[in-house]
């Protein structure tokens, strides 16, 4: 029996009468967009919104200049305040404003490729998911990838995207140059040569300094990947997981709320012949724990008791495959996220406080807990600068249901090890307190002012991130 059957045959027992068809995957019942709005002054205003809906705005102007030359007009030529968007699957107020949003979808695609130093060029706004038909016939891939492969490569860099594996690092360190476009129209080529202080500010940097227009990744001879995906008990896999984290390519683990199992999941390079991924059970699986959690959350004993008959016998599931179809999943069911990098050594330790806090405190959380490590880096906002290794834990919640009772009470459990959180993803912490977890924060302040003189890439929440107010 494999994960999907049992889940769905096990799980259906307990909640057979409320089991209704899992069609929440996605749209359905996401906060509707206003629509396009005239204003006063007769202008047409087409809202934003992110990808779980939490975050929206109604900027005065959205735009998609198609080339190099276009930007650098529309940025000298407009006024008030400007902000880079990807694909919007930031959960942090980065993107709003009420002045200009400027995306960059049109610069995309394999710019140039150097085929002995496996460098390639690429527009700033390719989707991750566009890299392997792009990388895989000139003979490259990426070293590795986060979830999903939605994010423009800009946007993913900009805030620290990763995936994981304790020698692999996040997006931003496989850059070797960037172009950065200025609010002032000037075009800065960076790299570690040319301009090595802009080049370290700009490889995370939150959309702050300007437009990037194109990144030159190092990447890696093409490949084929096997992934493995198990379950077992959750002591035994915490016990592994130092063992698993230093022999495998990539590792992560899935800490099930209320069940004594997890899920453990490897990727390794392979030879063998390609044999794809199934269809993805895990969709089904978290609408699954909703559903149990929506019948019988209340009482715990038997939550745990379903959920651990549910997850036994599970069979491995194996795939191998070219990187680009092993690393991405399919994220379906909608959430808002918290994710914080702590010291490695502090990961296990911290796991199981998280734990304690949800299974004492908090019966409504029913999605997975993931958990990553991941290299270190020195771009200077990078959560990863200056540790030789990471551990992160990353928190979901629903996107219909409020995010932030949970996330108050794991969020203090990861201060006093000096946790910094993903820049993406749901956090609280202010200037203070990031300076302080930041040993470069004060030369990219000062780059910051240089390129940005006026403001004009801060919105609210960059003011209280970088304390300008
Ligand atoms: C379902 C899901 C799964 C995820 N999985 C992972 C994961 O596995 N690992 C992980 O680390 N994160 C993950 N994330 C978080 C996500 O990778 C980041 O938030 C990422 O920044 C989103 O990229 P985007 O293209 O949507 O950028 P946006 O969210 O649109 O923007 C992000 C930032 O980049 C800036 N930006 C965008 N384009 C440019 C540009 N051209 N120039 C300058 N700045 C720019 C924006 O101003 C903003 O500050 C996940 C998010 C979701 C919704």
């Amino acid at each position: 029996m494999n994960r999907r059957e049992f889940l769905l045959s096990s799980l259906s027992l307990a909640t057979a009468g409320s089991l209704v068809a899992c069609d929440d995957h996605g749209a359905s019942g996401m906060p509707k967009s206003p629509g396009v709005t005239v204003g006063p002054d007769g202008k047409r205003r087409i809202p934003w919104q992110n990808w779980s809906g939490y975050q929206h705005c109604l900027p005065d102007a959205r735009i998609a200049p198609k080339s190099l030359d276009e930007l650098v007009d529309a940025l000298r030529h407009s006024r008030g305040g400007i902000r880079p968007v990807g694909a919007g699957h930031s959960f942090t107020p980065l993107v709003p404003t009420d002045g200009t949003i400027v995306s960059l979808r049109n610069f995309e695609g394999l710019v140039r490729h150097d085929a002995e130093a496996l460098t390639a060029t690429l527009g700033a706004g390719t989707k991750l998911g566009q890299l392997g038909e792009l990388l895989d016939p000139v003979g490259q891939a990426l070293p590795n990838m986060p979830d999903i492969d939605e994010q423009s490569i800009a946007g993913a860099i900009s805030t620290g995207t990763h995936g994981t594996g304790q020698d692999l690092g996040a997006l931003h360190s496989m850059l070797t140059a960037l172009t950065l476009v200025t609010p002032a129209g000037e075009v800065i080529e960076c790299s570690r040569d040319r301009h090595p202080e802009v080049f370290d500010a700009a490889r995370v940097s939150l959309g702050s300094l300007g437009l990037i227009t194109e990144v030159t990744l190092q990447n890696v001879p093409t490949h084929r990947l096997k992934r493995r995906v198990w379950i077992e008990p959750l002591d035994q896999l915490l016990e592994r997981f130092d063992e698993l984290a230093e022999s495998n390519h990539s590792f992560e683990m899935y800490f099930i709320p209320f069940c004594d199992r997890a899920v453990g999941i490897t990727i390794n390079p392979t030879d063998e012949p390609i044999r794809p991924r199934q269809a993805e059970p895990d969709n089904d699986a978290v609408m699954q724990m909703k559903q149990l959690r929506d019948v019988i959350g209340w009482w715990p004993g038997l939550r745990r008791l379903l959920l651990n008959k549910a997850t036994e016998d599970y069979e491995p599931e194996e795939a191998v495959d070219l990187w680009y179809r092993v690393f991405p999943s399919e994220r379906a069911v909608r959430f808002n996220e918290m994710e914080y990098h702590l010291p490695r050594e502090s990961l296990l330790p911290t796991l199981r406080r998280v734990r304690e806090t949800i299974e004492s405190a908090h019966s409504e959380v029913f999605f997975p807990i993931e958990v990553r490590t991941v290299k270190g880096d020195d771009a200077w906002l990078s959560p990863f600068h200056g540790h030789a290794r990471s551990g992160s834990i990353a928190v979901h919640r629903y996107y219909q249901e409020d995010p932030l009772p949970y996330f108050a009470d794991i969020e203090p459990l990861y201060q006093d090890i000096g946790g910094r959180p993903h820049w993406g993803k749901l956090h609280t912490l202010d200037a203070r307190t990031l300076a302080a977890r930041y040993p470069r924060w004060k030369d990219f302040l000062e780059v910051r002012a240089a390129l940005d003189p006026q403001g004009r890439m801060l919105n609210d929440h960059l003011k209280k991130v970088f304390g300008l107010v």
